[in-house]
């Protein structure tokens, strides 16, 4: 049976955006007569702000979609600690004590998520507290082998995480990180179809990775596209996209706002000028 997952993060009010990848993961799965979830990704620290979650349950209540909830990543942490204790356990994690600062000034090259760290910290005796942790992805791909994925639409895709380089996977202040933990939790609520826009098509290659690493069920992806602004970029709450909540309180009507989104009815892409998605 379809398991799609709508998992927003609740650092900003969705916006159009927001509310065509959740009206593709719901249909996607009701029309398979499968389930449709939501999980809420709240493990931004100080972004991130609890009472976001009950407006995210108002904004798809009023687009017309039906849900299951499933906990929210804050109450998740040990579960992700325990993860990455196997991948420290396995030599796969090293501490890093580099400041953003410092990676920036080193680094030669850019990945998905920003400057590739240059492996400055690897192989030397750090002092684990208050460290990052840092998977070594040499060794990492090493043990795994060559991966593949399917994008539904994409076909096949040969995984190549090597384009984030030594990525961070528990960070300073968390047991966890981006990355590790939608892989774990989207095993974790056995989602078969991982829905989400094309600016998230890279991190697949490295969440295939991870899978590998961790033993975790493989599913298949739909990257679909983005909504777009005039510009062509990726809509933004920064950039002044209004929010759902803004159109819901407006009285606008949710219902025919879902219908016009499966229709087509606007500007959709790639988003240019946008490297990394997560952005609200
Ligand atoms: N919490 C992430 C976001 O809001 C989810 C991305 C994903 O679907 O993997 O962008």
């Amino acid at each position: 049976m379809i398991r799609t997952r709508f998992a927003p993060s609740p650092n900003g009010s969705l916006h159009l955006g927001h509310a065509f990848a959740a009206v593709t993961a719901h249909d996607l799965a009701r029309c398979a007569g499968g389930s449709f979830l939501l999980r809420i990704e709240d493990i931004d620290g100080p972004r991130s702000r609890p009472e976001l979650a009950q407006e995210f349950r108002d904004d798809l209540a009023w687009l017309g979609l039906a849900w299951e909830e499933v906990p929210a990543q804050s109450t998740r942490l040990p579960f992700y600690a325990q993860a990455a204790e196997r991948l420290k356990a396995a030599g796969l994690l090293y501490p890093c004590q580099c400041s953003r600062a410092e990676i920036v000034a080193a680094a030669h090259q850019v990945g998905p998520d920003g400057p590739l760290y240059p492996g400055t910290c690897k192989g030397r005796d750090i002092d684990p507290v208050a460290a990052a942790w840092r998977l070594d992805m040499e060794r990492a791909q090493q043990l795994a082998g060559p991966l593949e994925w399917r994008d539904q639409q994409a076909g096949v895709q040969l995984a190549t995480p090597a384009i984030f380089g030594d990525v961070v996977l528990l960070r300073k202040d968390l047991p966890a990180s981006y990355h590790l933990a939608v892989t774990l939790d989207d095993a974790a609520d056995e989602i078969s179809l991982v829905t989400r826009g094309m600016d998230l098509f890279a991190a697949t290659h490295l969440h295939r990775l991870l899978q590998a690493l961790l033993d975790l069920p493989v599913p298949v992806w739909h990257h679909h596209p983005v909504v777009l602004d005039e510009h062509g970029r990726k809509l933004a709450k920064r950039r002044g996209s209004p929010s759902l909540a803004d159109r819901r309180r407006a009285g606008e009507d949710g219902a025919e706002l879902a219908t016009r989104l499966r229709e087509g009815d606007f500007p959709y892409g790639l988003s240019l000028g946008d490297s990394v998605g997560m952005e609200s």
